[in-house]
């Protein structure tokens, strides 16, 4: 929001691709690409972990966009944010899928910082409400990055008649808290649920990484039920991610395999939908960081993942 780095280009509205036409013929190109640079994952150990994907879920329909953060004023559809099908909704290959995009933190949660520091339960423990996430060495925050490839996201997956919904907008003070981001997928009944991130690991540490939730039953979480659709689902968009970006798959986690299983997320511990995070690079490497801050690889980061979203719910 107070950011005004390197290239902010607004999403550009309509932008109408064929999202589902390209895929028959990236599903296997996108797999090729995988196989590449599995050949390429190296790890050199490390591990940096957003401590935003600590926080997780939370509810708060997000609605028109909100200035401020970048440029991003784009387009206020009609309809999504209640859930109800707008008229970009009616048609189209997702007609009737409904899809949660989950920004990670909030921009202003750094101004509420007793409020996101608040525990709450995640079925295996306590855990903060939410964190600020990171930024990049500029201080490109992770927030507006978040909420740039939600808004880019939600305008190609509109386009393919899914009704789309965000957790949070940078409508409202703070968070919403983990627990509340995931509530806001499960009342949704959303299809799927991606949680979009950006990591704050080392200088040398590149690349994305996706996580699936791992299995989960304690206290008010059961993650049961959706590991092995979220697993697939993640498995899509890291492939489709691959091919759309050219990133290679994290050299820090995961082992080259861009996939990463956890049990301390609260936003996937208390998912009932199926559900993955993506942490689409490191923030504090200035390669990955010059990716990042860029429109144009923004809008290929939110075209991969959903295209992966895509893919998942045509099955
Ligand atoms: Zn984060």
């Amino acid at each position: 929001m107070s950011y005004a780095g390197p290239e902010f280009d607004p999403p550009r509205r309509p932008r109408r691709r064929p999202l589902t036409v390209a895929l028959a013929a990236l599903v296997p190109g996108a797999l090729l690409g995988w196989v590449a640079y599995e050949a390429f994952g190296g790890s050199d150990g490390g591990g940096g972990t957003d401590r935003a994907a600590a926080a997780t879920p939370s509810p708060a329909v997000s609605s028109p966009a909100t200035s401020g953060t970048s440029g991003d004023d784009e387009k206020p559809s009609p309809g999504p944010t209640d859930g109800t099908p707008s008229a970009s909704a009616a048609s189209g290959p997702l007609k009737g899928k409904v899809v949660v995009i989950d920004p990670g933190h909030n921009p202003a949660n750094f101004q509420h910082t007793a409020e996101i520091n608040r525990k709450v339960d995640i079925g295996t423990g306590m855990k903060e409400c939410d964190t600020t996430g990171t930024t990049t060495n500029s201080g490109y925050p992770e927030a507006d990055f978040t909420l740039d490839v939600a808004h880019r996201m939600r305008t190609l997956l509109e386009e393919q008649g899914a009704t789309v919904r965000l957790t949070q907008d940078g409508d409202r003070p703070y968070g919403p808290c983990i627990d509340e981001r995931a509530r806001i997928g499960n009342e949704a009944r959303a299809d799927a649920v991606v949680s979009v991130h950006a990591d704050g690991s080392g200088t040398g540490n590149r690349g994305f990484h996706v996580i699936l939730p791992g299995a989960v039953n304690s206290g008010s979480a059961d993650t049961r039920p959706i590991v092995a659709p979220s697993k697939d689902l993640g498995e899509r968009i890291a492939g489709h991610f691959v091919k759309v970006t050219g990133s290679a798959p994290s050299n820090y986690v995961g082992d080259g395999t861009g996939l990463v299983t956890r049990k301390d997320l609260g936003g996937l511990n208390l998912s009932t939908v199926p559900k993955v995070f993506i942490e689409c690079g490191n923030m504090r490497d200035s390669k990955d960081a010059a990716q990042l801050t860029s429109g144009a690889w923004r809008q290929k980061a939110a075209q991969g993942i959903s295209e992966g979203i895509v893919s998942f719910l045509r099955g």
